[in-house]
């Protein structure tokens, strides 16, 4: 039987770069993040499966392949600040970790956020967590570089927007109808922001808290 670190290897071969994922920092955080180690212990054998995974609370850790493409949309650089919305498992923020300088994320779900704060901190991973409603975003820690969504809205939160860096990425599923689009919007200027609707995706709703 393969181990973990095969698995991940052919993970990220596979469905990474045979796909469209080419950006170093984001191949190389996903090569190293023990991504089994996020999920429950029952589904350890299919954590480096081409798909998302049941995490508890009804909530889900996202497909590796949308954690890249998500990740890679942001053109992530060693020296930024990044807000992420929807800690869930952990695992995209200790990603995000292994490439950017600083990682806020913020959790509705009390105990899923206190169980991926105890894994980060296991596997030493620096992130700041805090519970509450992501709408808000974390006004103390803003503005950021780039900010990472993992939950479907029916609209752009309006203080997401408003925290980006002028020059920062955000990405965020959005539902359109049934369906949802994953949105990358880029604040250009000051008051200026282009939203490019990129890959129809599937999401957990992002709640209200
Ligand atoms: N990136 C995560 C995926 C988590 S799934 C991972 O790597 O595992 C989305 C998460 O968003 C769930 O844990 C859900 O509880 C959380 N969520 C939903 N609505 C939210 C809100 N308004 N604010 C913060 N988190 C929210």
């Amino acid at each position: 039987m393969e181990g973990y670190a095969e698995l991940r290897t052919r993970m990220v071969d596979t469905q990474l770069r045979l796909r469209d994922i080419s950006d170093p920092l984001v191949l190389e955080a996903m090569a190293s993040v023990p991504r089994h180690e996020f999920v429950p212990d029952h589904l350890k054998r299919l954590a480096y499966q081409d798909g998302p995974l049941p995490i508890g609370h009804g909530q889900t850790i996202s497909q590796p392949y949308i954690v890249a493409l998500s990740l890679q949309l942001l053109e992530l650089k060693p020296e930024f600040k990044v807000l992420e919305v929807g800690t869930g498992s952990g695992y995209e923020a200790a990603v995000l970790s292994k490439i950017v300088a600083s990682v806020s994320s913020i959790e509705l779900i009390p105990e899923l956020g206190s169980n991926a704060q105890d894994i980060l901190k296991k596997l030493k991973y620096h992130v700041l967590i805090r519970i509450g409603d992501g709408h808000q975003g974390w006004p103390e820690q803003a503005p950021f570089d780039a900010i990472v969504v993992s939950a479907a809205g029916t609209h752009i939160p309006e203080a997401l927007k408003l925290q980006l860096k002028t020059g920062g990425r955000m990405v965020i599923p959005v539902e359109s109808g049934p369906d949802q689009q994953l949105v990358l919007i880029h604040k250009q200027s000051e008051d200026y922001y282009s939203e490019v609707p990129v890959a129809p995706v599937r999401f957990v709703p992002l709640r209200r808290g």
